[in-house]
């Protein structure tokens, strides 16, 4: 596999950064998980927009201007023969010095990674998640906004960390607060008597690009879909409930914190929103061709 680095692709082997980049010294960067179905790139330009936003917030200058990073993007694709894929895009603020300054990296590394997609297991899908609460709290958005995709997941990976030592497959972050935020790498869904209700992004969550799709699905098959706050008391009481992220896109969860959600199966719209988002997964997308 070839990886892009700064406008060359190089085998994977030689795919290398310096050690005095801040990505790898701070965390200091931005990336993006983005699909292809069928040689086309699903959600290519939200993907590429919010990479641009994440990076406008941390001031961080992206060296490709956005026609040119799709194009990096699907060349890279092309080079690898890659039809259905798994495509990271990562930009970091590049080579300094051991100090936290960033005007001391005078250019951004741009980093495009490709790679066969693995699936999640298929029993997940038909027989739904057992999720936990974790006591690592959402990062709050003075501090560091969940809607940045940093390279920072420090928050993330420790929640991720609570989630496994309990054995469950992912872990539910609240905010400071204790409300629903979302999960290490997923948003949150839940259906109460017809209705979906999804937290509002403010409150700390990454404005998934899945999220925005099955919003838009919902409008579409005219399924009322609400932003509202909710606490792990609504989630235990709700009728289904699911998770959506790019890699996973939308997987039934059967239990919270020991709850059985709805009738402890996956609901009924919960499989008509997956389904309809597989169609859009099959009908829509930037052509790698
Ligand atoms: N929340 C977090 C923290 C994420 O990292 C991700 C992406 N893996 C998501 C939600 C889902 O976002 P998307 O649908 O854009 O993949």
């Amino acid at each position: 596999m070839k990886v892009y680095i700064d406008g060359k692709w190089v085998p994977e082997k030689d795919a290398r950064v310096s050690v005095f980049d801040h990505g790898l010294l701070y965390g200091d960067g931005v990336f993006e998980g983005i699909r292809s179905y069928n040689s086309h790139v699903f959600k290519l330009n939200e993907h590429i927009d919010r990479l641009y936003e994440s990076a406008n917030s941390i001031m961080l200058k992206i060296p490709l201007s956005k026609p040119a990073m799709r194009r990096a993007v699907i060349q890279t694709l092309k080079i690898n023969h890659l039809e259905n894929a798994y495509i990271r895009l990562v930009v970091t603020r590049g080579k300094g010095d051991l100090g936290l300054d960033p005007r001391k990296c005078r250019r951004a590394t741009t980093i495009i990674i490709t790679d066969r997609i693995k699936l999640y297991p298929k029993a997940l899908y038909e027989n739904g998640l057992s999720l936990i609460t974790v006591p690592t709290q959402r990062n709050i958005p003075e501090a560091l906004n969940p809607q940045i995709k940093s390279l920072n997941y420090l928050n993330n990976i420790l929640a991720k960390i609570e989630a496994n030592l309990a054995g469950a497959v992912e872990a539910i972050m609240l905010t400071a607060q204790g409300y629903v935020a979302e999960c290490t790498g997923e948003n949150i869904f839940i259906i109460k008597k017809g209705e979906l209700y999804t937290p509002p992004c403010w409150l700390g969550a990454l404005r998934g690009i899945t999220r925005e799709a099955i919003i838009l699905i919902a409008r579409r098959l005219r399924i009322p879909c609400a932003e509202q706050v909710l606490t792990r008391h609504d989630l235990f009481n709700a009728h289904e409930m699911f998770l959506t992220g790019t890699a996973a896109e939308v997987v039934p969860v059967v239990q919270v914190d020991g709850r059985s959600i709805g009738t402890g199966r996956p609901g009924p719209v919960t499989g008509l929103l997956r389904r309809e988002f597989r169609r859009m997964t099959q009908t829509e997308g930037v052509p790698i061709k």
